[in-house]
């Protein structure tokens, strides 16, 4: 099983801490999540033996989810420590502000109680509507937004990306994630025990603390988007995974992400967005564009890269989505706010400024072929980016 995000999901977690103890937004993602993670919360007061329990068990919390997460292969796992330093900061233009969807999805989070933050920071460690969308079966009918105002949408793109592209697709699901689903015990205690091989008993605890924290208007009874403010592009190709079995190949779209987005105005592109970005890791699973020999920052920032190419050649394409340029340049914004400055993390998906240049880029490809309408093969297209990724993500520093 591999799993790819649409962005490195770094600030999610910084988002709920206490602010004068959070790192800073372009913080290195190895300690996003790691030590002043964990000793913010331990500052905070508890207020019940299990949120007590939940302090004291936060660092090997953190260590049992790593640990399964990097089992199963989850690549672009936010809690991994950077290792390698690859890439220099000093040579690329990167924002020190928080990107406005950001500021939007994590307004009025700095009134939460701490319970409140404990249960969404052991929400989002291990992911859990995300992972339970992802590995297990979830109920139907499928509706994309926690309203569900996305649903046509997102159902129509997919239909439409399985016709564009040339790539065997007629078995990849479109599931939503909810963060609602926090408040069923059943289903949380079940992501805890099966996926991440927690106890049975201290997984119902926690399931039932973070149900009680999440059931109130502040955590808007788990529509609140930070819970899931991320898509997924997995694929098991056929290898059953240990204790889950045969996952199927899908594409897991959180409703934060829509809902989120709609906040700053880019609501009208988010959808077929990051489903064309999503379904781009899945033209990448099915052609063997994965394989390559970069280290772990430039690999990941390689086919993120790419695949915000696929998406924005799909989105204008005049036998895709077809949008024009105000559309475009909506859906360009949208890539730059979900760029990253972690440049030496794994998870590293690019700067604004090279999302930026990648989707326009494809949007350019679609662009100047628009009168003859004929759809490039994925394997020529993946190539053409081959030959532009160096000029993408050159050093652009003053
Ligand atoms: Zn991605």
């Amino acid at each position: 099983m591999r799993k790819r995000t649409i962005w490195s999901a770094v600030l999610a977690a910084t988002l709920v801490l206490p602010a004068a103890l959070a790192a800073p937004a372009v913080a290195s993602p190895s300690t996003a999540f790691g030590v002043s993670a964990i000793s913010a919360v331990s500052a905070v007061s508890a207020s019940s033996p299990i949120a007590d329990q939940l302090i004291a068990g936060l660092p090997a919390a953190r260590a049992a989810a790593e640990a399964t997460r990097a089992r199963l292969g989850l690549d672009d796992s936010p809690l991994r420590s950077a290792v390698l330093d690859v890439i220099d900061p000093t040579q690329y233009d990167c924002p020190t502000a928080n990107p406005p969807v950001l500021d939007a999805i994590s307004a009025g989070i700095q009134d939460w109680t701490a319970d409140q933050r404990l249960a969404a920071v052991y929400a989002i460690l291990f992911d859990i509507p995300m992972t339970e969308a992802a590995y297990l079966s979830t109920p139907g009918p499928y509706t994309f937004g926690a309203k569900g105002a996305y649903s046509k949408k997102a159902t129509q793109t997919f239909k439409d990306l399985k016709r564009f592209w040339d790539i065997k697709s007629y078995d990849i699901q479109l599931v939503p994630a909810h963060g609602r689903m926090l408040l069923n015990q059943a289903r949380v205690t079940k992501v805890f025990t099966t996926i991440y091989g927690q106890p049975a008993d201290l997984s119902a605890n926690t399931a039932a603390f973070i149900a009680a924290q999440v059931d109130t208007p502040a955590l808007k009874f788990g529509d609140h988007p930070i819970f899931t403010f991320n898509a997924y592009a997995n694929s098991s190709e056929g290898v059953p995974t240990p204790g889950i079995g045969l996952v199927p190949d899908r594409i897991v779209m959180g409703d934060g992400v829509l809902d989120g987005f709609a906040l700053v105005g880019l609501g009208d592109v988010t959808t077929q967005a990051i489903i064309g970005h999503e379904f781009g890791h899945h033209i990448q699973y099915e052609d063997g564009l994965f394989q390559s020999t970069l280290p772990a920052p430039e690999a990941t920032r390689r086919t993120e890269l790419m695949a915000d190419a696929f998406s924005a050649y799909f989105l204008t394409h005049r036998r895709g989505d077809n949008m024009h340029w105000r559309r475009v340049q909506q859906f360009v914004q949208m890539f730059a706010q979900i760029g990253d400055c972690g440049f030496s993390a794994p998870s590293h998906h690019g700067t604004p400024n090279q999302r930026t240049r990648a989707a326009l880029w494809g949007f350019g490809v679609a662009e100047s072929a628009r009168r003859q309408g004929v759809v490039l093969p994925s394997r020529v297209f993946a190539a053409r980016f081959e030959t532009v990724l160096p000029a993408l993500v050159a050093p652009d520093a003053d």
